[in-house]
């Protein structure tokens, strides 16, 4: 397995930190342009609750990284951009802020969380040239190859844009990174791993992959639906078997980013048991072993 801390590490021969900060985008599946509402998983802070708050970039640098200082002396870090739809907007705008954050010294790599259907041709143009500065990682959150539940869940987008997007995204030699959602209502063990293995086969395929548990989160529609009526969630049990099953089928080359979320834990409902990530991750950690030793 391909952990990204250890490749990182390995590349800048120190740990490599991220930075949560903010570009002021906010999200066509919010503002109308392709639907209201958002995502029914989505909080109101656009699924990225620890951003800086907006503003002058190279301020939002100075100020992440003075909070990290309190751990570590480290000397690079990866911008991220975890909140909204970072491509969404005004190109020439989004330029000027990117190549400010990617001429920094101290910035290692760019990276900007977005949907799909934000990647028109200019967009991919500033891509690749801020890839030419430093490198430069796209993070989709696909959550599910099925559009049946990306539709019941408002995603807004059918899995043939995915694929448009990535395809030219890898054309462009940009890094692509996915997120997956377990535990969606409706999707059955056999739905999530369709989707593991569909990642797995899809060439030009994704670089890198992150996978979480659904958190229910308070001021989501999922949120709301789920205090109405509760619906069946996965047990830790049920998750940590997913990831360890998902982790053998992808392809070796593919790098884990992530196995198991950082929640808003002042807005999460349910369930109780992603608080405790240092036990998500040994239990996991404890089932690839056992599912390597089963296959050896
Ligand atoms: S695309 Fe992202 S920011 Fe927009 S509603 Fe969905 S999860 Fe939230």
């Amino acid at each position: 397995m391909r952990k990204l801390s250890d490749i990182l590490k390995q590349q800048y021969g120190e740990k490599v930190y991220k930075i949560s900060l903010t570009s002021g985008c906010t999200c066509p599946n919010r503002d109308g342009k392709v639907g209201f509402g958002g995502c029914s998983f989505c909080s109101e802070g656009g699924s990225g609750e620890f951003a800086s708050v907006a503003g002058d970039i190279n301020v939002q640098i100075e100020e992440a990284k003075a909070r990290i200082r309190k751990k570590t002396s480290a000397d690079h870090f990866i911008a991220y951009f975890q909140s909204f739809s970072n491509t969404y907007g005004d190109v020439d705008t989004l330029r000027k802020l990117y190549e400010k954050v990617v001429r920094r010294e101290d910035i290692a790599i760019l990276s900007i969380g977005t949907r799909p259907d934000c990647l028109g041709g200019d967009v991919l143009e500033m891509l690749r040239d801020l890839n030419e500065v430093k490198p430069v990682w796209i993070e989709l959150g696909l959550q599910t190859m099925h559009d049946e539940t990306a539709e019941r869940m408002n995603r807004g987008y059918p899995l043939t844009v995915f694929e448009d997007a990535v395809n030219r995204l890898k054309s462009a030699g940009i890094q692509v990174i996915v997120h997956v959602i377990f535990g969606l209502p409706g999707e059955t063990r056999e739905d999530m791993l369709q989707t593991i293995r569909y990642l797995a086969d899809l060439s030009p395929g994704p670089d890198g992959i992150k996978l979480q548990m659904l958190n229910v989160l308070k001021g989501t529609e999922l949120g709301r639906q789920y205090e109405e009526k509760p619906f069946p969630l996965l047990s830790l049990e049920e998750y940590t078997d997913i990831v360890a099953e998902s982790i053998r089928i992808l392809p070796e080359e593919m790098v884990i980013h992530r196995m198991t979320g950082d929640g808003p834990g002042d807005l999460l409902i349910a369930p109780d048991w992603v608080r405790n990530k240092k036990n998500v991750l040994n239990t996991i950690n404890r089932k690839i072993k056992e599912k390597q030793d089963a296959f050896c």
